[in-house]
């Protein structure tokens, strides 16, 4: 009995030492900062209760995309002009926010209606995109989103030759394939303000006219987790850290959602019944590394 009871604590002993083994060893594997990993959503400043995507555009969520713009030209100083599929990267990238549960359908015409997100071409060269909510307005969309090209154009060359000295894209990446992604990085990153988040580090920030407020709405510090894809400041950190976060070079398939993404964008639009903070992926994780150590 007295044996059996010491064999038992031995083994509990044993089994918290290799749980810290396990932490220790997921720290060491990389140690990008872990807030690049968390989700900040939209709240209404009055309520306190986050601006819920559902009361925006119903039950499904409606996109156009006008036929203009399908296939767009962006030109690059030294490489001339680049053509994009535009709208096979936007069919990507709301297939992409398709797996936070939502439902999207795409509009062949925005005859009599409103609530949609409007994607088009802007020309401000500041910026690869924008997102902008409007108040209803007949013939417009409640969500405009723009890809500007004319940014592109400014900031790609210098932006792509960095990457490139860093070694976080490829050497024998083409100026095409680096552009593409770099859409692929702005349509995801500006879908994700049209579904309710604001940037990773907004948590706090006032938004304009003050009516709007960034709230943390999902927590994730675990390492296995990926840098969300709404990073703040220039999109361009977004690709760096995700480099950082695989430990070689970046192509175009590792431009993808992280699991708390999806979540903020799922608990923006079932906002009404919150859950909480800490993400369900990481609960999930835990749970799961605390049954293979039990
Ligand atoms: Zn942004």
């Amino acid at each position: 009995m007295i044996l059996f009871l010491y064999v038992k604590i031995m083994y509990i002993y044993k089994l918290v030492f290799l749980s810290l083994v396990l932490f220790s060893q997921l720290a060491n594997a990389n140690d990008i900062p872990k807030i690049t990993k968390n989700v900040v959503g939209i709240f209404n400043v009055d309520t306190n209760k986050a601006v819920n995507t559902r009361d925006v555009y119903g039950d499904v969520i409606n996109y156009y995309i006008p036929p203009e713009i399908n296939t767009i030209t962006i030109h690059s100083p030294n490489d001339g002009d680049v053509s994009i599929d535009l709208q096979s990267e936007i069919e990507f990238v709301i297939s992409e926010w398709r797996e936070a549960g939502l439902r999207f359908k795409r509009l062949s015409s925005i005859q009599g209606t409103t609530r949609y997100i409007g994607y088009r071409l802007g020309n401000d060269a500041s910026a690869y995109g924008y997102t902008n909510f409007n108040e209803p307005r007949e013939g417009d969309a409640i969500t405009r989103l723009s890809l500007e090209p004319s940014g592109f154009t400014r900031f790609i060359p210098d932006y792509y030759r960095r990457l490139m000295r860093a070694g976080m894209i490829s050497s024998n990446m083409t100026m095409h394939e680096f552009i593409r992604m770099m859409v692929r990085v702005t349509l995801l990153h500006e879908t994700g303000h049209a579904l309710g988040l604001a940037h990773h580090d907004e948590n706090g920030h006032e938004f304009i006219g003050g009516m709007r407020v960034g709230r943390e709405i999902v927590r994730c510090g675990i390492n296995i987790s990926r840098p969300s894809i709404m990073q703040g400041g220039s999109s361009g950190s977004y690709l760096s850290l995700v480099s950082q976060f695989l430990s070689r070079p970046v192509n175009i398939n590792d431009v993808v959602l992280s699991r708390n993404d999806l979540e903020g964008a799922d608990r923006m639009f079932n906002s009404h019944n919150s859950r909480g903070v800490v993400s369900l992926f990481c609960m999930a994780v835990f749970m799961s590394m605390k049954g293979s150590e039990l």
